[in-house]
C-alpha cells in the first residue's frame, strides 16, 4: 500500500493557499495529515493535488488557530484554565504521537469514516465496495438514496458547539465567519453545508459568554490508549444564582455530523441538575441518537451508552 502519487504545494500565504487551490481542479488540503494520508494509502478519495497549509504563520497565531497542533492545545495552561473541557478532549484524541501532527483544523474537518469505507483497495474489491469510495450502493442501509451515512468521530467538535464557537474560514472571496453549528451537512459525502472548494479553516473563536459555560465532555472507544470515539457526548451548563440558566447537549460519532440537542438541554434549564432531571435528559438522548451499523461497536450498546455518556458529562457539569 503506497501512497499514490500528487503534487505537494506548501503555500506561505493564506491568499497563495486560495490562489493554489482556485487553479486547480483535484485537490485537498493538507495539516497533519494523520486523517488525509492514511486515506491516501488506501486509495480513497486521492487527489493530484495538495496543498498544504502547515506553513502559514497565520494558522497558528491564535490560541485556537487551525494549524495549532493537538499537542499544543493540550499543553497549552491558558485554555487549560479558560476551556479545560476542550483541553481534555483533544488530550484524548488518538496518541501523543498522533496529537503531536494533529491539528484543530483537521479535526473539525475529519473525514467521515465507515466500516465499509475504511479498508484497503483489496478489502473493497473482495468485500464490495460502497457509495462513499468507488460503488454505487450503500452497504449500511438498503436505500438511503444519495446520502450517505457514515460516521462523524471528531472529538472537538462537540466541546467547541457547546461553546458556541464560530469558524473563521479563507476563501475565493476573502474571509468569513461561520457559527459552528452551522458549518455541516448531514451527509457523509458532501459534509458541508455551504463551504466552497477553495475555502479552509483559519482560526476558531468562542463565543463572548464562552467563560461562562461549566462544560465536561464524555467518551467511549474502543481502547482507552487511542482508538476514535464510537459516542461522545459534551454537555454545558451556564449558571446563575445556583440554577442551570442555559444548557446545551451536543454529540459526536452518533451520525455523519456532530449537533446539538437543544431540546435536551430545555429539559434541566431552571433547575439544579437533579438526579432525577439528569436521568430524564440522559434517557431523552439515547432515545434521540439513531446511530448506524458502520462502525466497531453495535447500534444498540452505543444508543445505550449515549444515556451513560450524557449523565456522567452533566454530572461534571454540576456546581462545586
Ligand atoms: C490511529 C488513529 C486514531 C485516531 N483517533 C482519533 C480520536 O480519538 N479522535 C479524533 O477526533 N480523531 C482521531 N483520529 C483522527 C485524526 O488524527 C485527528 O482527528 C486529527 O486532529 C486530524 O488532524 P490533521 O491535522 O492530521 O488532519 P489532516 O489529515 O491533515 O486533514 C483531515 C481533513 O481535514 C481537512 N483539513 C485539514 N486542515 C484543514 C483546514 N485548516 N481547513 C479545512 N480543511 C482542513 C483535510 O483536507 C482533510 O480532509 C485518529 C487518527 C488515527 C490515525
Amino acid at each position: 500500500m503506497r501512497i499514490p502519487d500528487f503534487t505537494l504545494h506548501q503555500p506561505l500565504t493564506a491568499e497563495e493557499a486560495v490562489g493554489l487551490a482556485k487553479g486547480s481542479e483535484s485537490f485537498d488540503f493538507l495539516s497533519g495529515g494523520t486523517d488525509l494520508l492514511p486515506n491516501y494509502k488506501w486509495g480513497l478519495g486521492c487527489r493530484e493535488n495538495v496543498i498544504s497549509l502547515r506553513h502559514i504563520p497565520e494558522l497558528s497565531e491564535t490560541p485556537l488557530g487551525a494549524g495549532r497542533t493537538l499537542w499544543e492545545i493540550e499543553h497549552d495552561s491558558t485554555l487549560a484554565e479558560q476551556f479545560p473541557a476542550l483541553v481534555a478532549a483533544a488530550s484524548g484524541v488518538a496518541t501523543p504521537l498522533i496529537r503531536r501532527s494533529a491539528t484543530l483544523g483537521g479535526n473539525l474537518f475529519l473525514d467521515t469514516r465507515c466500516w465499509h469505507f475504511n479498508q484497503t483497495a483489496d478489502w473493497r474489491r473482495a468485500h464490495g465496495s460502497c457509495l462513499k469510495a468507488e460503488a454505487d450502493q450503500c452497504r449500511v442501509l438498503p436505500d438511503p438514496g444519495d446520502i450517505c451515512v457514515a460516521t462523524y468521530s471528531g472529538d472537538l467538535a462537540p466541546v467547541l458547539l457547546v461553546h458556541g464557537a464560530t469558524a473563521f474560514l479563507a476563501g475565493p472571496k476573502g474571509e468569513r465567519a461561520v457559527p459552528l453549528a452551522d458549518l455541516w451537512a448531514p451527509d457523509g459525502i458532501r459534509r458541508f453545508k455551504d463551504v466552497a472548494g477553495g475555502e479552509f479553516l483559519v482560526r476558531l473563536e468562542m463565543a463572548p459568554d464562552a467563560r461562562d459555560w461549566t462544560v465536561a465532555y464524555q467518551k467511549l472507544r474502543l481502547r482507552e490508549s487511542f482508538d476514535f470515539p464510537e459516542g461522545g457526548v459534551a454537555a454545558g451548563v451556564r449558571w446563575q444564582d445556583g440554577k442551570a440558566a442555559e444548557v446545551r447537549i451536543a454529540t459526536t460519532a452518533y451520525a455523519s455530523v456532530p449537533s446539538l440537542h437543544p431540546e435536551i438541554g430545555e429539559i434541566l434549564v431552571g433547575g439544579s441538575l437533579e438526579e432525577n432531571a439528569i436521568e430524564k435528559a440522559s434517557k431523552a438522548l439515547q432515545a434521540e441518537v439513531r446511530p448506524m451499523k458502520n462502525t466497531s461497536m453495535s447500534p444498540a450498546y452505543r444508543k445505550k451508552m449515549a444515556r451513560v455518556l450524557c449523565r456522567r458529562a452533566l454530572l461534571g457539569c454540576r456546581q462545586g
